[in-house]
């Protein structure tokens, strides 16, 4: 049995149906980043979770325990928020060891308590500051110590940084995920950032207007987007409209732009004719010289990224955009004609009109 169950929960605040038949398997000590574009029930999600948002149908489990109309404060879990939530007139061993005071913890027992969760995060240095003389990044840390001082089940994260510039945000992540992987605390985090969702977590549950639209590990989640919104959203596609000429084992012909591309790995049957949306990588895409590659395109803009070239190529197939590792030499000019070639392997389909392929 899972050690988080969430099943067919839903949340209407009026006739707004915020989150929708939401299911979900948590194994212990699992990171798991709930993404999805603002306004699509993450938030709504680990508020029930929490308990600070009561659930209009559907069941939460917590380690067996049926925990669906639980008071928050008997659930036990830690929390952090965007905005860290710290009291500003306490220092920081104080805010961090609220939660052990709340629980009568005695004093040399949260001592030690307070001291071990500062160390974890490398404050041990700061339990006489107060939160305002620390940077946005220490603040962030002084959240989570506070939050796993008192050693929850799970670990519900809000966006916890979005408020960091990039840099630190990175450093962070890592962070971030080094400690969850020390006490290995459960853990959920929302999150509107796919390369944070992607970096860190376990499993990446997808959501979209209310609804789950794909539960799955990073890595597959960018191989094998469950529809069009996420190849697009998780990461960069070019999205190539085409029909079915045929389709023989798991191989299958289709027609692009007037040239046939071949798609691998086709677990259903796809009849001739049916309309198909295909998605390419734009790092899986390989220039080579004009006249050498499957068709010939025009660069028509260049962009500089630091460790990549990010540029835009129109062929027969539409504007494609590729990207290509910056090697300190020979990128392309715009208005260079260039060869395109990439392998079959790489061309994935997203959707087929069903209505007219066989199943
Ligand atoms: P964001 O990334 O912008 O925080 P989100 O994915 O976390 O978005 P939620 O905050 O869960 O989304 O909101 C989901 C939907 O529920 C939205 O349409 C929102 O307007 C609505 N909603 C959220 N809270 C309330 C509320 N208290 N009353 C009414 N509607 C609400």
């Amino acid at each position: 049995m899972s050690f988080l169950t969430l099943t067919n929960v839903s949340k209407f605040y009026g006739d707004t149906q915020a989150v929708s038949s939401f299911n979900l398997s948590v194994e212990k000590g699992e990171f798991i980043s709930l993404l999805g574009p603002s306004g699509c029930g993450k938030t709504t999600t680990l508020q029930m979770i929490a308990g600070f948002e009561s659930v209009s149908g559907g069941r939460i489990e917590l380690d067996g325990r049926d925990i669906t109309h639980a008071k928050p404060n008997t659930r036990g879990l830690g929390i952090v928020f965007q905005t860290y939530a710290l009291f500003p007139h306490m220092t920081v061993e104080q805010n961090v060891a609220f939660g052990l005071e709340m629980r009568k913890i005695p004093a040399a027992e949260r001592r030690d308590k307070v001291a071990q969760a500062l160390a974890l995060v490398h404050l041990e240095k700061h339990g006489k500051r107060y939160p305002r003389e620390m940077s946005g990044g220490q603040r962030q840390r002084v959240a989570l110590a506070r939050a796993l001082v008192i050693q929850p089940p799970v670990l519900l994260l809000d966006e916890p940084l979005s408020n960091l510039d990039a840099k630190l945000r990175e450093e962070m992540q890592f962070e971030l995920r080094d400690i969850q992987r020390k006490v290995g605390t459960t853990t959920i985090m929302v999150t509107h950032d796919q390369s944070e969702a992607m970096s860190i977590s376990d499993r990446v549950v997808v959501m979209e207007a209310g609804h789950v639209t794909q539960v799955d590990r990073p890595l597959s989640v960018y191989e094998h987007p469950a529809n069009r919104f996420i190849s697009t959203f998780v990461g960069k596609a070019n999205l190539l409209e085409g029909s079915v000429l045929r389709q023989a084992g798991d191989h299958a012909d289709i027609d692009a732009g007037g040239m046939t591309l071949t798609l691998e790995a086709v677990d259903s049957g796809l009849r001739s004719g049916a309309q198909v949306l295909l998605g390419l990588r734009p790092e899986k895409i390989k220039c080579v010289a004009a006249g050498k590659g499957r068709c010939d395109g025009q660069v028509s803009q260049r962009f500089f990224l630091g460790s990549q070239w990010m540029y835009s190529i129109v062929t027969p197939l539409g504007e494609l955009t590729v990207l290509i590792a910056n090697d300190g030499a020979d990128m392309l000019e715009p208005g260079q004609s260039v060869g395109i070639d990439w392998n079959d392997h790489n061309l994935r389909l997203v959707s087929a009109n069903r209505t007219t392929a066989a199943t």
